[in-house]
């Protein structure tokens, strides 16, 4: 049965936007992108291509101000201290939540770096769909199997969620450990470049890290991109990419490496902002991540629109160094393209997944509506969220989905380990 959904504007994304426009799709995938009215029509609003979240950490949705302020090694430190005190039922308590969060500010799909795989349960719970990476640690490749092994069988893939693996860092694992997690052909992604910190303990097994050298590789002697130019490849999913000069930049660029922008986590944690306008010039993939309120303040795709266009106008002193349609690409089809997924999702194109989010600009000083990009990156909230569609599915309508138990249990679960 087709069914349809239109209102004042449609932003399809890889075409101009439409005026009075709907959406209509038929067994999960978009069958007509046109002018004209559904019987569900949204006055005041946008329709926009669900939003890819190309990095997450579900698990972390209630760890908001753990260690702020502290330099990255503590901090780091301060997590792993609390996330011993949980068990595996309180981890997907929480990883729900961060699905709920995600669904209710109009993510239809994330990229998820999951250290119990929790995020797997949540996700196919809630209808959130993702991609689930699960995290391996260490120099040895047969210790890592055994870990990956551990988490992936207590996950059912399905067609919303799929299972990844992601080696966590340069810094926490060998060059071995992502040989032998690329061989097994599954979406891999990792941490890259995040801070300066990652650098000096790679290079001189000095700075902030070195306290914590228990759980780190050993130095090689390279810095962050250096120590993985045999791995890096379209593959990789790289998330930060901060502390990056001209010659690695020019070496992503070469190996196609997927890019993920972190611009609020990076700002927080005070590791500096990754050289967007440089990345893009070289013709780099690049998603548009939040990270998680573990480094970030929420799970909100549109202050990380606005962060990144801040952090870009501000270091590049343009006004056209980030424009809002580009950035509101970073987080669709960019984003999709850097996940390897372009061709099914991203933008509202016939054929494509229908990943759907209803953004409403009512009474805001963007209405009315002039430049739906403007108004979308500029004026858009998570309360502004009047509807996220998944594979078809509305998984959100705001005023319905209240989940009290899922945040209670999460809830319950941040009391603990601040106990
Ligand atoms: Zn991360």
């Amino acid at each position: 049965m087709t069914e349809a959904v239109s209102a004042g504007w449609v932003v399809p994304v890889d075409g101009p936007p439409l005026e009075d426009a709907y959406v209509a799709w038929d067994d999960g995938r978009i069958v007509e992108v046109g002018r004209g009215r559904a019987a569900r029509h949204y006055d005041d609003a946008i329709i926009l291509p669900g939003i890819v979240n190309a990095h997450s950490h579900l698990e972390y949705a209630v760890y908001a101000g753990f260690g702020d302020g502290q330099p990255f090694g503590s901090w780091l430190g301060t997590h792993i201290a609390r996330k011993r005190a949980l068990d595996y039922d309180e981890m997907v308590a929480i990883a729900r939540r961060g699905a709920a969060v995600s669904l209710a500010a109009g993510i239809t799909t994330t990229a998820d770096y999951s250290f119990a795989g929790a995020a797997a349960a949540a996700a196919g719970e809630l209808g959130l769909r993702a991609i689930v990476y699960l995290e391996v640690f260490g120099s040895d490749p047969g210790e890592a199997e055994l870990r990956f092994n551990d988490l992936r069988s207590r996950i059912a893939e399905t067609d919303l969620v799929r299972v990844g693996i992601s080696p966590h860092a340069p810094y926490t694992c060998s060059v071995d450990v992502y040989r032998w997690a690329l061989s097994l052909g599954i979406p891999i992604g990792t941490h890259l470049a995040e801070s300066a910190n990652e650098n000096e303990w790679l290079e001189h097994g000095a700075g902030p890290l070195a306290p914590s050298a228990d759980v780190l590789v050993r130095p090689t002697g390279r810095r962050s991109v250096a120590t993985l130019a045999d791995v890096l490849c379209p593959e990789l999913l790289c998330a930060h990419c901060v502390e990056v000069d001209g010659g690695e930049i020019a070496l992503l660029a070469d190996r196609d490496v997927p890019v993920v922008h972190c611009p609020r986590s990076n700002a927080v944690l005070g590791c500096g902002t990754a050289p967007l306008a440089e990345l893009r010039a070289a013709g780099l993939r690049i998603g548009l991540g939040t990270d998680s309120p573990a480094s970030t303040p929420s799970i909100d795709p549109w202050a990380e629109l606005r962060a990144a266009i801040y952090a870009s106008r501000a270091r590049e002193r343009r006004p056209d160094a980030l424009l809002a349609g580009e950035a509101l690409r970073l987080a669709t089809l960019d984003a999709a393209r850097a996940l390897g997924l372009g061709s099914e999702l991203g933008s509202l194109t016939l054929g494509k997944r229908a990943d759907i989010t209803v953004l409403s600009l009512a009474g805001s000083p963007y209405d009315p509506i002039e430049d739906p990009s403007v108004a979308a990156v500029f004026g858009g909230s998570p309360s502004r969220v009047l509807e996220t569609i998944v594979d078809g599915q509305t998984r959100y309508r705001q005023g319905e989905n209240e989940w009290q138990e899922v945040r209670s249990t999460a809830s319950a679960a941040r009391r603990r380990m601040l106990a």
